[in-house]
């Protein structure tokens, strides 16, 4: 291919940028030049980390933190077309979400809040998504305690199937969900005042959990402070109870499900917290293959109830 061409071919196909999938009646996003960022860097050289004094420059231009949040410099979507967010837990390089003190975690629920908040305000942004993606079985780069923020120009398809159930149920598709949950019962793994954790019914993954506000709250700005407290005190439950399911740091992609912020879905939606963990037993991966990429259905090999069983039973000794 001649200069001239390959010139004209990038002009009529930027290198970044979102495409409709046609076929599939959904977005694809290009973000080419994340093929260069930092691949699981030694702890030294770890860019979550605080500057230390006379040490090199990291992400965080500070001796110490509590909750650091940037954006990401490696973005998946960037102003005027969206955000990505790193949100940095803790400056101590080891440890975990479940390990934080109680009131980091708590702190972490109020700094949600605040980016989901100015975040949405934008008019560029229609859904706000926190999650973590925890483990290299998940595609985890760096090991250093954080989850990110991707602010989307769109409402992507899980959210937007989620508002459809509202319809089929005739009212909000979570809070009948948790209903059918607290009755049955078998499938309940922790429940405090304001929060249930459950495997739901119909699980993809062995161990999905639902961490769900028993009140109809649509997003975090919705929720008091008791309740605020009440999901970091489930969240890290559930995440110790995972990892000492199997003795082993346990991966999973958490999700935040919450009301989208601009478009056709403002407003709809319920709070609540989904885990994908890809593990199906101490060492054997869920892989998502011919059934679950070229049909959409999931063939699962455990009954939600059994995993429930032993994930409750995990929680309480995790304590
Ligand atoms: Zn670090
Ligand atoms: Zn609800
Ligand atoms: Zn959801």
């Amino acid at each position: 291919m001649s200069d001239r061409t390959e010139r004209r071919s990038l002009r009529s196909h930027p290198r970044t940028g979102q495409r409709f999938n046609e076929l599939r009646g959904e977005e694809v996003v290009y973000a080419v030049d994340r093929q260069e960022r930092t691949f699981l860097p030694p702890a030294e050289h770890c860019p979550l980390c605080p500057t230390r004094p006379g040490g090199e420059p990291t992400e965080i231009a500070a001796p110490a933190f509590e909750i650091a949040v940037f954006e990401n410099r490696f973005p998946a979507f960037e102003a005027p077309h969206g955000a990505a967010e790193v949100v940095v837990y803790t400056d101590a390089h080891e440890g975990s979400f479940g390990t934080l003190a109680q009131e980091r975690a708590r702190a972490l629920m109020w700094v949600w809040r605040h980016r989901y908040e100015e975040l949405g305000a934008r008019p560029d942004v229609e859904y706000v998504y926190i999650f973590e993606n925890r483990g290299v079985e998940v595609g985890v780069t760096l090991h250093h305690p954080h989850g990110q923020i991707y602010a989307y120009p769109f409402l992507p398809p899980v959210p937007k199937l989620e508002l459809t159930a509202d319809a089929r149920l005739g009212g909000c598709a979570p809070c009948e969900l948790l209903k059918r949950e607290l009755d049955d019962g078998r499938r309940v793994v922790y429940e405090n005042k304001e929060v249930v954790v459950y495997v739901p019914w119909a699980a993809r993954w062995a161990y999905e959990a639902h961490v769900v506000l028993r009140a109809h709250r649509t997003s975090l700005v919705e929720c008091e402070a008791a309740e605020l407290n009440a999901l970091a005190e489930a969240l890290q439950r559930l995440v110790r109870g995972y990892d000492g399911l199997f003795e082993r740091p346990f991966p999973y992609v958490m999700a935040v499900h919450q009301a989208p912020t601009g478009g056709e879905g403002v407003g709809g939606g319920h709070l609540h917290v989904e885990f994908y963990p890809p593990l199906r037993t101490a060492a054997k991966l869920k892989y998502l293959a011919g059934s679950e990429q070229g049909a959409g259905t999931f063939i699962s090999d455990t009954l939600p109830e059994e995993s429930a069983a032993s994930l409750r039973a995990a929680i309480a000794d995790a304590r």
